[in-house]
């Protein structure tokens, strides 16, 4: 028989999710009438707007003519996107021949690892989304994993707390290591200032480090002084990739879009360009996204379409107001809960001083019939957070907000 990939059987941190629907599940069946209303998913509910959806209904009838069909495009993506893209988003800070169009920000995490190698030390955020620790884990960045903690030899975690307003001391950085970061964050909710994002820049210039920014959540910030993208910050193109996504904005968790910035600065130690390798992977084995995702994107970005999505974000905004509003009522000032995020990034992350994670997610589900996401699943400094996901139905939010109002531990 043929071994496992070892790799593989050092993963430990894919038991969140799980772990959430097995609970949710169990009291799902003993109390059928409860009304169970989610605020767990990192996942859009709201249906996509008119004028993306005609741009994609009008790509799939191209397909359908003798003139309009098209089989494999350019692996890098339809040059007007990749234009539309820099120019938009980007101001023009980046050439079009460095955005990389791609079926989604997790796939290119992913991808990315295969850059670097099985010998790279990596440093993340703590808490953190789950795919920077698991991908880097599969590729065997962290071989030496202690066996049944979350500590790995080969992976640093920066801890992001109240204490430190939830941005990592950047001395924890370590020489010649990929740095991934998130901002607006997933989980946290915080979004990193011009001044923080400087210096990560600067540290990670001085340590040889090449910081991986994720930006999946960039058009939720509505605060004009804070960064939108790690380009905006001096220095930035000599060591940074940017990964950038159109699932959150536009609801395209399904449709499948996203693309990664790779400068012609950044450079590996042997002077080779990041983006010459990067380009090789992608086109051997990535085979571009799908046109018709693509044609989508495009109309999300004309004028007519970044209105719609302006109008898709204030929605999810005005759900994180609600949810942080009804926990900041006086039973909740009485337990001293602090609550933080959920106004420029559509996660509210909620510190219950005293208390563990997985005790406030099973008191929230049985007096509350609220599913939840327990913070600890993010990384060890996550435990007595909650986030609360502002994706959701209005009714449900307006709803789940009433009975959380209520909520005494
Ligand atoms: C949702 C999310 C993504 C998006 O990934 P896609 O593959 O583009 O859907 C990326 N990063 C973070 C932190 C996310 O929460």
């Amino acid at each position: 028989m043929i071994e496992r990939n070892s790799f593989f059987s050092n993963l430990t941190s894919g038991y969140l999710f799980p772990e959430i629907n097995k609970r949710r599940r169990a009291f799902a069946s003993e109390n059928p009438d409860a009304g169970l209303i989610s605020l767990g998913i990192g996942n859009t509910t709201e249906p996509l707007t008119p004028h993306i959806v005609d741009a994609l209904a009008a790509q799939v009838a191209r397909l359908g003519t003798k003139d309009g069909y098209s089989g494999y495009g350019d692996e890098a993506g339809l040059s007007t996107l990749r234009d539309k893209i820099a120019e938009v988003l980007y101001e023009n800070r980046i050439s079009p021949d460095e955005v990389f169009v791609s079926d989604g920000a997790k796939c290119d995490i992913g991808r990315i690892q295969y850059l670097f190698g099985s010998r790279v030390s990596v440093a993340v955020q703590d808490p953190a989304y789950p795919v920077y620790v698991d991908g880097s884990v599969m590729i065997g960045a962290a071989s030496a994993m202690i066996s049944g903690t979350t500590n790995y030899a080969g992976i640093t975690y920066m801890p992001c707390t109240r204490e430190n307003s939830f941005f990592p001391d950047t001395a924890l950085i370590p020489e010649n290591s990929l740095v991934y970061f998130c901002s607006p964050n997933n989980p946290t909710g915080a979004v990193a200032t011009r001044e923080q994002l400087t210096v990560l820049v600067k540290t990670a210039r001085e340590k040889g480090s090449i910081i991986i920014f994720d930006s999946a959540y960039a058009a939720f910030i509505r605060d004009p002084s804070l960064p939108r993208s790690i380009f905006e910050i001096d220095g930035a193109r000599e060591c940074a990739i940017e990964v950038g996504s159109f699932s959150k904005p536009v609801g395209f968790t399904g449709v499948r879009l996203g693309w990664t910035i790779v400068p012609k600065e950044l450079a590996f130690a042997d002077g080779t360009p990041v983006i010459q390798d990067w380009n090789r992977l992608f086109s051997t084995i990535f085979n571009g996204a799908s046109n018709i995702a693509q044609a989508g994107g495009l109309a999300s970005l004309e004028p007519a379409g970044l209105v719609e999505t302006r109008e898709t974000i204030d929605y999810y905004l005005e759900n994180a107001r609600i949810i942080r509003d009804a926990l900041q009522g006086p039973n909740f000032g009485r337990m001293g809960v602090e609550v933080y995020g959920g106004d420029n990034a559509p996660y509210v992350w909620v510190r219950f001083p005293g208390k563990k994670s997985w005790d406030i997610f099973d008191a929230i589900l049985e007096k509350c019939h609220v599913v939840c996401t327990p913070g600890a699943g993010f990384g060890p400094a996550g435990e007595s957070y909650i986030r609360f996901s502002s994706f959701g139905h209005r009714d449900d939010i307006l709803e789940a907000a009433q009975r959380l109002s209520r909520l005494e531990l």
